[in-house]
Parts: structure tokens; sequence; C-alpha cells
């Protein structure tokens, strides 16, 4: 077996674990294999590309090269990724995803400036291929820059609403063909540089475009984009395995962002085009909407205490206080005592998909008791209590009740139909889309203000040094 054909099959048995790993990934209990097979299929993926390189160019400069770039960025990435926290895994993808782009661009421009055809059909496929890969590059370079920032909230997260924002998109889609046609015959320098100023402006403007509310499937889109980038490259450097995985990553982040947009109810479309359609908002302040009544621990573990069923939403707060372990043990406490607890969870709940399923799975909280939104919906009129632990946009009524609000349209959890809510969070902030909650001013809500974490351990604490909470009147904890 030659030194190609035996990379070749390597290539085969990685991009087969990558597919095995997307299909591990899609369910709880397999998520763990699928992870082990994706990361198995890279580090052959790795081995095989570098074996290749160094015995087929041995003690060239692009093998030493090749181990300084491997060294840098296994350094970099293996420091970074022991110090990053949970909450700072988003940001941490979308700058990621920037990296894919800027490589596109990268290897876009080395395939103009080395090009191997003189002309002919061969040269007009490549500068197409140069052309669309230094584009899709641009636009997920900076889309995803942009991204980090409004998810590390380095920069505001609402839209930015330049006047005639849609032109703006339209007009460079429209140049970049325009430009496409003209370089695919006459290649220049010039058109170079013009894609890649047009792509990374229109990436920056997309992405600036859209709403806190809607970065979830913008997330997902850039994943998509860095898939196709890496594809583009692929086909430029003759790499079957950068265009089998990039078209993996490309249309399963494509399919992603489909589901969520139907979660959401929002128009792929619309969301793709930077908020194209979508209606200016209308009311985005945090003015306070009346008057809210605040709970004290013990008034909620009272609370708690006479329930019979109760449901659990939590947000992205539960990830910043990182409550799901006393979260997982209040429930524990509860279903001893017969309460039936369940957990409602938000598709876009967090700031990842299945951000609060991975944290409660963390936490060892059974699966059977973790479900989506539109399976616990429906059972919250017959709920005693529900407690939202530092979520607010996913349990905002704006989003039903308010057609002017920027989350209108969206489903959320519509928990303030149960008897009782208690809101677990630090203040009367805005959530992620920057919209105040009406929730918060319901005659049936109370807020328990404070660390969520460290409020779910002093009701903890209540039920331990007052064992009336668990003895009285109470039927569920008797
Ligand atoms: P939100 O981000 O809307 O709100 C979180 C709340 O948690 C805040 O109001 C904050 O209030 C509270 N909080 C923060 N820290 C703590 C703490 N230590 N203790 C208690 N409370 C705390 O959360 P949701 O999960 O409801 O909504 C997610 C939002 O993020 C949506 O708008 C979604 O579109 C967006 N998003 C989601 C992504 C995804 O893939 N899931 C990706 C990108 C964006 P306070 O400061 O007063 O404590």
């Amino acid at each position: 077996m030659t030194l190609t054909s035996a990379a070749t099959a390597a290539y085969l048995v990685s991009s087969i674990l990558f597919i095995v790993s997307l299909a591990g990934l899609s369910r709880h209990e397999t998520a763990k294999r699928g992870l082990f097979a994706g990361v198995t299929g890279m580090v052959i993926a790795v081995t095989a590309t570098v074996v290749h390189v160094v015995a087929g160019e041995p003690g060239t400069a692009a093998t030493a090269l090749l181990f300084v770039a491997v060294t840098v960025g296994a350094v970099v990435g293996l420091s970074r990724a022991r110090r990053v926290q949970m909450t700072e895994i988003p940001e941490l993808i979308a700058l990621l995803h920037s990296f894919v782009g800027l490589a596109a661009v990268l290897v876009g421009w080395n395939g103009y400036l080395d090009a191997p055809y003189s002309g002919g059909a061969l040269a007009n496929i490549h500068h197409a291929e140069v052309f669309i890969g230094v584009f899709i590059g641009g636009v997920t370079l900076t889309g995803s820059i942009v991204a980090f920032l409004k998810l590390s909230a380095r920069i505001n997260s609402k839209p930015l609403e330049l006047s005639g924002k849609n032109a703006i998109n339209i007009g460079a889609l429209i140049l970049f063909g325009v430009l496409t046609s003209a370089f695919v015959v006459h290649p220049h320098l010039w058109q170079m540089f013009a894609v890649t100023a047009i792509a990374l402006a229109l990436g920056w403007h997309l992405v600036a475009s859209i709403g806190g509310g809607d970065m979830p499937v913008v997330v997902s889109m850039l994943n998509s984009y860095s898939g196709w980038a890496a594809a583009a490259s692929g086909f430029l450097l003759g790499n079957d395995l950068l265009i089998v995985t990039g078209a993996l990553v490309g249309s399963s982040g494509a399919y992603l962002s489909f589901i969520m947009c139907r979660a959401m109810n929002r128009s792929f479309l619309s969301v793709i085009a930077g908020g194209f359609g979508a209606p200016r908002a209308s009311s985005d302040d945090d003015d306070q909407l009346g008057e809210y009544k605040e709970a004290s621990v013990g008034e909620t573990a009272q609370l708690l205490a006479s329930a019979s069923s109760v449901v659990i939403t939590p947000g992205y707060g539960m990830a910043v206080a990182q409550a799901q372990y006393p979260v997982a043990e209040l429930t524990r406490v509860l279903r001893e005592h017969g309460v039936n607890v369940r957990f409602g969870i938000h598709p876009v709940a967090g700031r990842l998909p299945g951000h609060m399923n991975v944290l409660l799975a963390e936490a060892k909280v059974p699966y059977d008791i973790v479900l989506e939104m539109d399976e616990v919906n429906d059972d919250l009129p017959q709920t005693d209590v529900v407690l939202v632990i530092g979520a607010n946009d996913t349990v905002n009524p704006a989003a039903t009740e308010d057609p002017g609000s920027p989350i209108a349209g969206m489903p959320v959890l519509r928990v303030w139909e149960s008897a009782d809510v208690i809101v677990f969070k630090r203040s009367m902030a805005v959530g992620y889309a920057g919209v105040q909650n009406p929730l918060f001013f319901k005659d049936n809500t109370q807020m328990l203000f404070g660390d969520a974490k460290e409020r779910v351990e002093d009701i903890l604490q209540a039920f331990r040094e007052q064992p009336s909470l668990s003895n009285n009147s109470a039927p569920a904890l008797s």
C-alpha cells in the first residue's frame, strides 16, 4: 500500500467516525460515546496528515512549519481548554469558528498567489473555488468575532439597525456575484482585495443586525458557515477529508439552525439574512412594569413544603451560579417526600444548544424528569409551584403578549399559568435579549433575590433546620 492510499484509507475511517459521532451526539445516553468517536476520528485524521506530509517531503521547510503550527496550536488550545469556564464555552466556540474563517481566507489567498493552472476550464474552476472560499471564510471570520463579542457581553446584544440594512446585504451579495463572474474569467489582485473587504464587512453587518434573542440560530449558522468554509478549503487543497468533514459540519449546522428557527417560530431566511423583514423592536427598554413582590427563603421553603407538584425551569443564571448541584439535591429531597418534580427546558435556555441538559446531567438529575418545553407547557396550569432558576427571556410572556417585542413570536415556558412562581435572580435586570419581563410583576410571582446557588442552598438548609417544614401540615413533605 502506498503512503497516499494509506492516508486515504485513514481519512475514510475518520469520516465514518465523524458520522458515528454526530449520530451519538443526538441523544443524552449516547453523547459520551459520540464524543469519543469524534475525538478518535480527529486523532486519526491529524496523524495521517502529519505522517503523509512528513514522509512525502522529509526535512523540508513545510515539515518544520507543520510541527511548529501543530505544537503552538496544541499548547494554546490545551491551556485555554483547561481554564475555560462552562459559561464561556459558547463564546469560545464562536471564536474557534472565526479561526476556521480566517484559515479559509488564507487558504483562498494562497490559492490565488500560488495558482497551479495558467488557463482553461480547470483554471476557471480553481478561480471560482478561490473566490467563494475567501468570501465564505471572510463572512465567517467577522460574523464569528461579532458573535464572540455579543456572547461575552463585550458589546451590547441589541440589534444594529442601520437604515437600509437589507439593501446593504443584498447589494453586497449582488456585488459578490458580479465580481465572481469577472474573476473566474480574468482574475486580478484588486478583485481579491474587494471580495475580502466585502465578505468581512458583510459578516460583521449580518451578525451585528441580529438581536440577542436570535443569537442561538446565528451561532449554529456560523457553525454551518465554518463547515462550508472548511469544505471550500478542502477543494483548494485537494483534501477529501476536509471536504467531507466540512460538508458534515456545514449541513448539520444548517439543519440545527433550521430546527432552532422552527422551535423559536422564526423565519430561517430572515435570520440568515441578518433579520431581513423582522419588525423593528418597540419595547426594548428595561423600565419596570409595575410593583413586584419579594419572597424570603423561609416563605419559599414553606411553599415547596406544601406543594405536590413542582416544575423547575432553569436558564443561563443557573449556569453562571453553578447552581445545578444544589438544585439536583433539592429535587432529590422533594422527590423523596413524594413531590412530583420535573424540569422544563426551553430549546434556547442558556447560551448553547443543550446547555441546561448538560448541566443537569452533570449533577445527575434523572433524564426522565427533564422534559422539553412542549412536553411541560400543557401541565403548567395544574402545577403548584414553578421555580425559575436564573431564566429570563425563556419565561417572558412579552413573547406571546407584545407583538412589538424583540422576542415576539418566540414560544416560551408559560410558567405564569401555574399557581405560584418563584423567580431566582440577583436583581430586576433584563435578560439576554434586553427586554423587561412582565412575569416578574404578575400577581402569582415572587422574586427571591440573590445568587441562585446560595439561595437554593439556603432553602435546603431551611429544610434541615426546621423539621416542621417536612413534618407539618404540608401533605407532600410529611
Ligand atoms: P437570560 O440570559 O435571558 O437571563 C438569565 C438571567 O439569569 C438574567 O436575567 C440574570 O439576572 C440571571 N442570573 C445571572 N447570574 C445569576 C446568578 N448567579 N444567580 C441568579 N440569577 C442569575 O436566560 P435564558 O436562559 O432564559 O435565555 C437565554 C437567552 O440567551 C435567550 O435570549 C437566547 O435566545 C439567548 N441565547 C441562547 C443561546 C443558546 O444556544 N441557548 C445562544 C445565544 C444566545 P440578574 O443579573 O438579575 O441575576
